[in-house]
């Protein structure tokens, strides 16, 4: 990544892709205070816009706040800066990553006065589990890591730190030639993937966990949104894993993963075992939101 062509915001400026780099007593890189967010950006008939701008900026700056972190950029600034990274780096659809983590200037945990640093990139980055995984369906499998506690982290906040769980409860799904792992609460009851909420669908009603011990999704919102407007009822509750493997359908959104359709879960093919018509239906309504394709959300899109 570190080896490309192209600009990068670094605290209020743009610099070379190649020279955007940091110290490596870098406070953040040692204990993982950091906090970023993952935003997408499409290519629509108006031009590139970026799906949800001030909605992934409200909750940086949140996570932020968790944090006691002074990022010291308003919203519009970090919005601004997140079209210029787009415009700049000519991308007609891209992933981008605002990140703000804590300076070198002390390294003990008490680092309260170093400084906030905040950068933006930007790249293309296709289907977050593969082109196949939207049409067909992914296989999924339940970890044995456990997604964290409410008061062991903030999970209201996109931190840094937090993705140890995640990547371990991924490389352990992978390494079992799954495509994804799911995450339980520490209560046994499902909670998210290693990077994207869940949903289920049960003789059509739509279900999702609460967002207790997963991330607050904005791909979530969105698809709650959809499925209201479509009519269907839709329930927040907790979930246990035997309901989804009986599910009709089940589903895992995120910004990355978009609308990614779950084939099997430990094994147990979900409904018909591919993509069920209920997530087809919500999957082409959010592709037409964030490609600028339906006229009742374009307030979701920023040109950039
Ligand atoms: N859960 C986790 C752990 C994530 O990393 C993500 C991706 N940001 C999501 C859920 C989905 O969130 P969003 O729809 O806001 O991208």
């Amino acid at each position: 990544m570190a080896d490309r062509d192209g600009v990068i915001w670094y605290d209020g400026k743009l610099v070379d892709w190649r020279d955007a780099t940091t110290h490596v007593l870098t406070h953040s890189l040692h204990y993982g205070m950091g906090v970023f967010e993952g935003v997408r950006a499409y290519e629509t008939p108006k031009g590139t816009a970026i799906f949800r701008l001030q909605d992934h900026t409200e909750r940086l700056l949140n996570s932020a706040k968790i944090f006691q972190m002074n990022i010291g950029y308003s919203a519009e600034e970090l919005n601004e800066a997140q079209k210029t990274v787009v415009r700049e780096n000519k991308l007609k659809s891209c992933y981008l990553r605002p990140l703000s983590f804590i300076g070198s200037e002390k390294l003990g945990i008490a680092a309260t006065n170093n400084t906030i640093h905040t950068i933006v990139a930007a790249w293309p980055w296709g289907a977050y589990l593969g082109e196949d995984g939207l049409t067909k369906g992914i296989r999924v499998k339940t970890s044995s890591f456990t997604r964290h506690h409410v008061n062991v982290s903030m999970v209201r906040a996109k931190a840094s730190g937090y993705y140890i769980n995640s990547i371990m409860a991924h490389q352990e799904a992978a390494a079992d030639g799954y495509d994804e792992a799911l995450l339980l609460d520490t209560d046994g009851y499902a909670s998210e993937g290693a990077g994207e909420n869940l949903f289920i669908v049960k003789k059509g009603v739509i279900y999702t966990p609460d967002v207790a011990s997963c991330l607050d999704g904005i791909t979530r919102n969105t698809v709650l949104t959809l499925a209201e407007e479509e009519g269907f009822k839709v329930v927040q509750k907790r979930i246990t894993r035997d309901e989804i493997y009986t599910a009709d359908e089940a589903f895992f959104t995120g910004t990355a993963a978009e609308v990614t359709p779950i084939r099997e879960l430990d094994n147990r093919p979900i409904g018909a075992g591919t993509r069920g018509p209920v997530t087809e239906r919500l999957q082409k309504r959010y592709f037409d939101c964030v490609k600028g394709l339906d006229p009742k959300h374009e307030d979701w899109l920023t040109l950039v």
